[in-house]
């Protein structure tokens, strides 16, 4: 029996199922602090599928089996800025025993591939490596070079990964000017109407450790200066601080479309019906109206009848666009003079605009395969390896195309329980992503 024969556009709708359960199957666990599965035997799944696209792929091994890999398409003109397209290769752990499934195992169920990493994010790892293929099967030469990049270590702040590629090998990124990535192109049904959210920003990282420090001494004394009872009203106080809503470029644009789609007027100061509409996606909105702080973890004293010299908390808080110091300014107001921090992380923020040929092209590619939808910007809350990328002056945008069930909860699936994607939505990814490249 003859296979029968396929067009590039067909197979890359197979390609992508494939390419997506096997990576899952690939356990990438990464537990933090650089304990963590590696990379590496991913990294030589997709190094195998650039040289079948008639790439020279590279792999970059930061530390034993931490493994990056990056290939590049050379496009037509040479003085084009190059794009990156990018994902990460690490996924977070998962409990087995929480979820229906084998988390490692890649079943498919009721039309949806369940693992972790359906969401986040070797999807998208996926739908690169298919429409790569895709291009490469149609003998499409992009105008500009194409970087075709998956890192290491994302989901731990990147260190074995992106940012180590930053400081060490920034040649690989050579002549590019911009990138697309993780977390945005979903889809979400906002009162009945399909919008694709395009992610233009993020919001900036500011961890830091707060010490009180006190008079150690005896349970039994009469204490005035215990630094327990100091860093706990610190923490009481941030964590019950409540932020002003503030809006970004890119937070207003949004609202003033969502007003536009549900026909409810886009009240400023109580945005709660507008962020309503959007329904499971609206907490992950809210936390982009506002800067966020959130105590996270507490250490002091070691027994029962001691009062410690000094107690320390850690607090998550991620900022709006250059609001760092303004951030840390009010932590400390908040916080007493009796208390000092310390940072310990820092992630910049970034914001662009919704406009100019990359994001004319995201567009375009998304309303030719749904031509009644809305496509709007939007900022993660969140961090993506277009940090590090910044750094080389590259403008990074989430752009990892789904159209999703109206009911699934999709951004509620990031490092959680049941993670999975639809079939169908991974197809039709893999058709606007390759639109989206063969415009580049
Ligand atoms: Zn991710």
């Amino acid at each position: 029996m003859t296979e029968p024969t396929r067009t590039p556009a067909q197979q890359a709708e197979i390609d992508v199922i494939d390419f997506c359960r096997d990576l899952i199957r690939i356990d990438t666990s990464n537990w933090g602090d650089g304990k963590s599965n590696g990379e590496l035997e991913a990294a030589e799944y997709c190094a195998e599928i650039m040289r079948q696209a008639g790439l020279e792929p590279a792999i970059y091994e930061s530390a034993p089996g931490r493994a990056s890999v990056v290939a590049r398409m050379k496009g037509s003109n040479p003085e084009a800025g190059a794009l990156v397209v990018h994902g990460h290769l690490d996924v977070v752990p998962a409990q087995a025993d929480e979820w229906q499934v084998d988390p490692f195992a890649a079943e498919i169920k009721d039309g949806l591939i369940w693992g972790r990493g359906a969401v986040d994010m070797k999807d998208m790892d996926a739908m690169i490596l298919a429409s790569m293929l895709q291009m490469a099967r149609e003998g499409h030469t992009p105008e500009r070079d194409l970087i075709f990049a998956f890192f290491a270590d994302e989901e731990d702040g990147s260190t074995y990964g992106a940012d180590w590629m930053v400081d060490n090998h920034p040649e690989v990124f050579a002549g590019a000017t911009e990138a697309v990535s993780e977390v945005g192109g979903f889809s979400v049904d906002i009162a009945g109407t399909r919008a694709y959210l395009i992610q233009t920003g993020e919001k900036g990282i500011h961890w830091t450790k707060m010490t009180a420090r006190g008079t150690a001494g005896h349970g039994s004394a009469v204490q005035h200066d215990n630094p327990v009872v100091t860093l706990a009203e610190a923490v009481t106080a941030i964590g019950n601080y409540k932020w002003p809503i503030e809006y970004t470029k890119t937070t207003r644009a949004l609202f003033e479309q969502l007003s536009d789609i549900t026909g409810i007027p886009f009240d400023e100061e109580n945005p709660q019906e507008l962020l309503d509409a959007m329904g499971s996606t609206a907490k992950f909105i809210a936390a982009t109206l506002q800067n966020t702080s959130n105590p996270t973890l507490l250490e002091a004293g070691f027994k029962h009848n001691v009062v410690p010299g000094e107690a320390s908390a850690l607090v998550d808080s991620r900022t709006l666009p250059e609001q760092d110091e303004k951030v840390a300014a009010k932590l400390k107001e908040l916080a007493g003079e009796k208390v000092d921090f310390e940072l310990k992380k820092h992630g910049v923020s970034l914001e662009l605009p919704f406009s100019g040929a990359i994001v004319e092209q995201m567009v375009d590619s998304l309303l030719q395969e749904d031509p009644e939808a809305k496509v709007l910007p939007y900022m993660l809350g969140g961090g993506t390896d277009n940090k590090q990328l910044s750094r080389l002056g590259i403008a990074g945008y989430g752009f990892a195309p789904l159209q999703l069930p109206a009911d699934l909860d999709f951004t509620g699936m990031f490092h959680g329980v049941d993670e999975r994607v639809p079939l169908e939505s991974l197809k039709f990814g893999v058709r606007v992503l390759h639109r989206f490249l063969a415009a580049q």
